[in-house]
Parts: structure tokens; C-alpha cells; sequence
């Protein structure tokens, strides 16, 4: 089961994890994009952090669209309305439920990856966060499909998410500022899929650290490979 507390968790954790990583992300952005993703991100995942302190959310839901009306908001470049979009998208999957079973995770899930995909037309090879999201949700569907913890499924989700984003970088990037760059952009991982997979790591992190925890460890974050192909 997902908590309140274990929302609150997931943001927070998120936010550490960007800030330990603002520099990776900037310079894949650098080398293929403009430079700022890690800036941007830290900008919006600072004000999150910040709401959370001050305007505590009393629901699952007010968490995650707080979270993602913050992102929207404060986050001036593409990244930053498209994340939005996606916790705003889940927030409202969620209705009134005051935990969120694995099955209640993956509709969340699905309904804000609809709502990235339906905001930024990227489909999937498009070298986007897309290509990160889809395949991590259907990990976790799968997982918890088969009966595993949610801790587990969210860990399972969090490694399938590593290896989506390590796979963005043999993709030629075709929306966003890297599609400027055509072929070039071959041997950069996504920025905004590096991050993305930060976010789902911090989900399993966030689990794992729960009372129902049944994993010994986390998906921790991996380091990023900046410029270097999976
Ligand atoms: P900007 O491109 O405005 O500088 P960021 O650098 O913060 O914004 O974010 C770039 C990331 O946003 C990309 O790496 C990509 O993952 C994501 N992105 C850009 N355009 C789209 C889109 N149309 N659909 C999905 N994701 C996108
Ligand atoms: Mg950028």
C-alpha cells in the first residue's frame, strides 16, 4: 500500500535525488539540449519540497497535484509542465483513496503518463521521458500482476526504468531541443528520461523504507552516464 506518509516520502525523496544528480542532468541537457534540466528540475523539486513544509497535503491526491501545479509553475523549461503534467494527472487518478493498492498505483501511473504523452505528443523511441515512464509502469503492472509486494514491483519498476533510460541513448531524438540536433543526439542519454528514472527510484526508495518493506534495498539511483552510450 501506498500512504499519505509514503507520498510525502516519494516527493521528498525526489528531491534529494535530483539535487544529488543536478549535475549529471545538466550536462546530458548540455550536450544535447540547453544546459538547464538539472537547474530546472532542482528549481521545481525545491519549491515542492518547500510546499510540502509549509502547506502539509491532508491526501494522497493533494499530494501528488500540489506537487505537480508546483512543477508546472516554478519550471520554466519543457520538463517542467510535462513532469506537472504527469503528478497532476496521477493526484487526480486518485480520487479520495487514502492508500493506493499496486493496482491503484498503475492507473495513477497510466493516467499521468496519458496526460505527458497527450501534452508533449511524444511516442515511444521519440528519445523523451516517455520512453522511460511506459516501460517502467508496465514493469511495475507486471510485478504486481504476479503478486509481488508493492515495495518489490516499485523496485522491479525503478531497475526497468534504469535500463530505459540507458537504452534513450541509442535513440535519435525527435521532440524537444534535441531534435535540433537529429543523428547527433545518438550517444546521449535523454535528459529528461535520466530524470524520470530518478523519480522512480525514488518511489522504490520510498517503499523500501516503509514498515511492509519486503526488499532488502532500494532501486537506488545509478549514477548517470553523461555522454556515454548504454
Ligand atoms: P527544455 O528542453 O525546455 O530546456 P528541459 O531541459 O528541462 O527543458 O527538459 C528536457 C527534457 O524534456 C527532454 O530531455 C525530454 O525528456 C523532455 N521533453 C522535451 N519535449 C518533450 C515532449 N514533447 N514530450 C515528452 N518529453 C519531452
Ligand atoms: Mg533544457
Amino acid at each position: 500500500m501506498l500512504t499519505l506518509t509514503g507520498t510525502t516520502a516519494w516527493l521528498r525523496r525526489w528531491a534529494a535525488v535530483i539535487a544529488e544528480h543536478e549535475l549529471e542532468l545538466t550536462a546530458l541537457d548540455a550536450a544535447i539540449g540547453d544546459a538547464d534540466h538539472g537547474a530546472n528540475l532542482r528549481r521545481g523539486t525545491t519549491a515542492v519540497l518547500a510546499q510540502l513544509d509549509a502547506d502539509p497535503p491532508s491526501s494522497i491526491a493533494e499530494a501528488l497535484t500540489n506537487a505537480g501545479m508546483t512543477m508546472v509553475t516554478t519550471v520554466g523549461g519543457a520538463s517542467g509542465p510535462l513532469v506537472g503534467t504527469l503528478l497532476l494527472r496521477a493526484g487526480s487518478a486518485c480520487g479520495d483513496r487514502v492508500s493506493l493498492t499496486g493496482a491503484d498505483l498503475v492507473a495513477a501511473l497510466r493516467a499521468g503518463a496519458e496526460g505527458v504523452r497527450a501534452r508533449g505528443h511524444a511516442e515511444l523511441g521519440d528519445k523523451t521521458m516517455v520512453d522511460v515512464l511506459v516501460p517502467a509502469i508496465d514493469a511495475l503492472d507486471s510485478a504486481i500482476a504476479t503478486g509481488a509486494s508493492l515495495a518489490a514491483a516499485a523496485s522491479t519498476a525503478a531497475i526497468a526504468a534504469n535500463a530505459a533510460r540507458d537504452a534513450t541513448a541509442a535513440l535519435v531524438a525527435r521532440k524537444g531541443r534535441a531534435s535540433y540536433l537529429g543523428e547527433r543526439s545518438v550517444g546521449t542519454v535523454d535528459p529528461g528520461a535520466a530524470s524520470t528514472a530518478l523519480l522512480l527510484g525514488a518511489l522504490a526508495a520510498a517503499l523500501a523504507v516503509a514498515p511492509t518493506a519486503q526488499v532488502d534495498q532500494p532501486g537506488r539511483a545509478s549514477s548517470l552516464r553523461v555522454g556515454e552510450p548504454a
